[in-house]
């Protein structure tokens, strides 16, 4: 084992412990990684110390959480961190067990323990609840040498070989104190698992574990949806995201999570397609060639609005709207899991847009420009990411990158046309200036006016022609105006759709 790699403010800390008389242990997810030689995202000590007594030894510490767990900040040491970060931090926790978790959501107390085997026996997984003792050996040796012991109760170093999950203890009992914990083993599998290996010695959840979780994952409900969500996420980034939300709907847990996923099981779809809409999903999932949660979302949920718009059976069958359902449901489904607006906006508008109409040849310049402004410059990559997961994860692989590759050409052709208020060659100030009008709501209604036409055709955008153009508009009322916006974007939109429409026949 390569012990090597505990960083040396980890053996610091673990020395002024013990200076003073203290026991502290290496333990949980990074002693795990250590023994599969990955790289440990983060070190967790564990002591007799009580937290205040950790404070004290440590001057630059503070209260992590509410627990109990004090975090001693320490010169960077994580070889993967931000290089501009001033320290990172080790969580130090006291020995402690939790006593029972009656609204299954927190411990209602947490109690320190005297001893280490009773606070590993609290640890959730075998292989997380391993400890290692750092000690000095021959301290007359020239150079001073570690020599560590493993403290290992539950057998974690024979089931990481083994490549079991399993929880520590009688798994109904475990699940039942903290449901979240069926999520976590799902959790580890997805990150765990090597993602090319089909075979039956790669990473699995020991089977009472599974036939456990099957049985309490309505437990679920009554864990806080942030904890859910956070393990949901981190599923979601692995590098087997669809195997794992797999197991989360063989363990039933997916229909406490996002049911709405569960409804397109067995939804069969038309002639373009071999999947079942789940299946479907979940295969764009898979095939995400985006890092970013947001994109990995959307192709998630990309065609979740699927089997609520569903007409007629079989080859024939159609699904009109079913990406701005689709999107309405995102919405829904990411607030009930309590993810920030920003993400929610993000993928909302990831899965509304999948449907853009693009043929070489039959699009036009103002067409892109009307997607464009719709979708926002920034956002046009993962939009085409969340493209390529549908059509990698249609199971009949119409190969037509060259499509999107045209599509980028034609998005950097354009990007510097105008498709915002922002880049219209006047602005606000300069109607209130130059025209002398008043300031209101008008001159926001004649600059949408302006820019429906200056997508249309860009050589429009120069400050005397839209100046001239205002003028005229000035003339109109505030209704006719915002009236004249929508139309111009409506009939276009229009044009857009009846591309949509023949490509919800296909997508
Ligand atoms: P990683 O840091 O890679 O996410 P980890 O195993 O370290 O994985 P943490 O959430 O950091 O996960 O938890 C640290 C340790 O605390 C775990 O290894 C485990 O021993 C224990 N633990 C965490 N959550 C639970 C839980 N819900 N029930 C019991 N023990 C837990
Ligand atoms: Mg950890």
């Amino acid at each position: 084992m390569d012990y090597s790699v505990i960083p040396s403010p980890v053996l610091s800390v673990l020395d002024e412990l013990k200076k003073r008389n203290y026991q502290g242990h290496i333990v949980g997810g990074c002693v795990r990684d250590i023994f599969l030689g990955r790289e440990p995202k983060d070190w967790d000590v564990t002591t007799n110390a009580k937290p205040e007594e950790v404070l004290a030894i440590f001057p630059d510490s503070f209260y992590e959480n509410d627990f109990g767990t004090v975090g001693v900040k320490v010169a960077p040491f994580h070889k993967d961190g931000r290089l501009d970060r001033e320290h990172d931090v080790i969580e130090i926790t006291t020995y402690r067990t939790e006593s029972a978790y009656s609204d299954r959501r927190r411990p209602d107390q947490v109690s320190f323990v005297m001893s280490l085997p009773e606070d590993l026996s609290r640890r959730d997984f075998t292989m997380n609840a391993i400890a290692l003792e750092v000690r000095e050996s021959d301290p007359s040796a020239e150079e001073i040498s570690r020599v560590v012991d493993i403290i290992d109760p539950f057998h974690g170093q024979e089931d990481i070989r083994q490549k079991l999950i399993r929880t520590v203890g009688n798994p109904e009992q475990r699940f039942g104190e903290d449901a979240l914990r069926m999520m976590r083993a799902v959790r580890l599998y997805a990150e765990l698992r090597d993602a090319n290996d089909e075979t039956p010695s790669n990473w699995k959840i020991d089977e009472p574990t599974i036939e456990a979780a099957q049985k309490h994952a309505g437990l679920l409900a009554h864990v806080s949806r942030e904890r859910v969500r956070d393990e949901f996420s981190r599923i979601i980034l692995s590098h087997s995201p669809s195997e794992g939300v797999e197991l989360l709907r063989t363990t039933r847990l997916l229909e406490e999570i996002i049911p709405e996923l569960v409804q397109g099981v067995g939804i069969g779809q038309n002639l373009h397609h071999t999947y079942t809409v789940y299946e479907h999903n979940l295969s764009a999932l898979k095939h995400c060639p985006s890092r970013s949660l947001e994109v990995r979302l959307a192709s998630l949920l990309h065609d979740i609005g699927k089997p609520k718009s569903k007409r007629g059976d079989g080859y024939r069958s159609t699904f009109y709207n079913h990406d701005h359902i689709g999107a309405r449901m995102t919405k829904d489904i990411l607030h009930r899991l309590r993810y920030p607006l920003s993400v929610i906006a993000k993928a909302t508008l990831l899965v509304d847009n999948h449907l853009f109409y693009y043929n070489v040849g039959e699009v036009t310049e103002a067409s892109v420009r009307r997607l464009i402004r719709r979708v926002g410059l920034e956002n046009m990559k993962d939009l085409m990411d969340v493209r390529i997961a549908d059509r990698l994860g249609s199971g009949v692989p119409k190969a037509k990158p060259y499509k999107l590759r045209h599509l980028e050409y034609m998005i950097e052709k354009v990007s510097k046309d105008p498709v915002s208020v922002k880049m219209l060659a006047i602005n606000g100030t300069s109607l209130m200036s130059d025209l002398g009008m008043a300031p209101g709501p008008k001159i926001g209604a004649i600059l949408d006016v302006l820019l429906s036409e200056v997508i249309e055709d860009p050589s429009q955008n120069s400050k005397e022609t839209l100046l001239a153009r205002a003028q005229v508009l000035s003339q109109e009322d505030l209704a006719t105006l915002r009236d004249k916006a929508k139309e111009v974007i409506e009939e276009k939109r229009a044009d857009d759709d009846h591309g949509i429409k023949n490509r919800h026949k296909v997508a």
